[in-house]
């Protein structure tokens, strides 16, 4: 019995959440760990509605999370229905995989400004152009500072604008790739969080784990990156069947890219209804929402 097909169930999710629940529930001040333990935990104890707050000075520990994990999946939905809104006119594969970048996330006092790009290696014709990477020059183009006086100092320019990401999360729709990880690692922005895994990045029999070969720093110059695997679960059900396909083809067939591509509609559609048709449970997040609403188009709720 291949052990894949589990691993983003219900059921593993539920085993893994009672298995840390003791730890979770003493922890405090916590920083983000390991993939099991936050989507377990988070899924669960939301469900459980016994949240405890995840930073000081949270208004009241049993809503703020909730929030937290409310305004995470809002921007995942807008990465995701970013790329469904760009399928009509679409080039060959790679096409479809997006990044956004949002600042003050972990602050629910503030709403969150935000970026969204794509892979653009078709129409740049080179293979490095991908989303995460394009989505963090855009977010340095939105801040970046045209009136610094020619006569301040080289370090105080620097102090303009070394900073600007620092605050930011990023969401992709697809596992960062090697050169990604390293240049959101070098834009200091220090959590990212994926959708789908990508398989080209892990041991065919230990999906959930990365190849020790392929693993890159991310704490290095001062800097130091996190990555999470969304809990969203339109991630976890795209994930599921593209294990799937990788168990059914031929050793070393598989491409995430081309797997993308060809089941575009299937993977991106449902969350692009989703946050069509969402209601912000929570006034910090209602006009995040309707800004990302307006930004990917998903704007009228169509589901039945
Ligand atoms: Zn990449």
């Amino acid at each position: 019995m291949n052990h894949r097909e589990f691993l983003p169930s219900k059921v593993l999710i539920l085993v893994i959440a009672l298995s840390v629940l003791p730890v979770a529930l003493s922890f405090a001040g916590q920083s983000p760990g390991s993939i099991f333990r936050d989507v377990a935990v988070g899924l669960e104890l939301a469900q459980a509605g016994t949240i405890t707050p995840d930073k000081p000075g949270a208004s009241t520990p049993s809503t703020s999370l909730s929030a937290q994990q409310e305004r995470d999946h809002l921007l995942m939905l807008a990465a995701l229905s970013y790329t469904y809104a760009s399928l009509t006119d679409r080039p060959p594969e790679g096409y479809d995989i997006s990044a956004l970048i949002a600042w003050n996330v972990q602050d629910l006092n503030k709403t969150p400004d935000f970026i969204i790009d794509r892979n653009r290696n078709y129409e740049k014709q080179g293979e490095v152009f991908h989303a995460q990477a394009n989505a963090i020059r855009t977010a340095y183009d939105k801040m970046r500072d045209f009136n610094i006086p020619p006569s301040l100092a080289g370090s105080e320019r620097y102090l303009r604008y070394t900073n600007d990401l620092k605050n930011a999360t990023l969401y992709t729709t697809l596992e960062p790739c090697p050169m990604c990880e390293t240049t959101i690692t070098m834009a200091k922005i220090p959590l990212a969080i994926f959708c789908m895994e990508d398989p080209g990045l892990r041991e065919a029999v230990t999906p959930h784990e990365t190849k020790p070969d392929l693993k890159v720093p991310t704490k290095f110059y001062g800097r130091e990156l996190v990555e999470k695997h969304s809990d969203l679960a339109d991630c976890s059900q795209a994930d599921v069947s593209m294990w799937k396909t990788v168990e059914g083809g031929a050793p070393g067939s598989f491409q995430i890219t081309s797997y993308i591509h060809q089941n575009s509609e299937k993977i991106f559609r449902p969350a692009w209804d989703e946050l069509a048709c969402s209601k912000s449970k929570y006034p910090e997040n209602s006009q995040l929402l309707i800004e990302l609403q307006k930004a990917t188009g998903a704007i009228s709720c169509t589901r039945p």
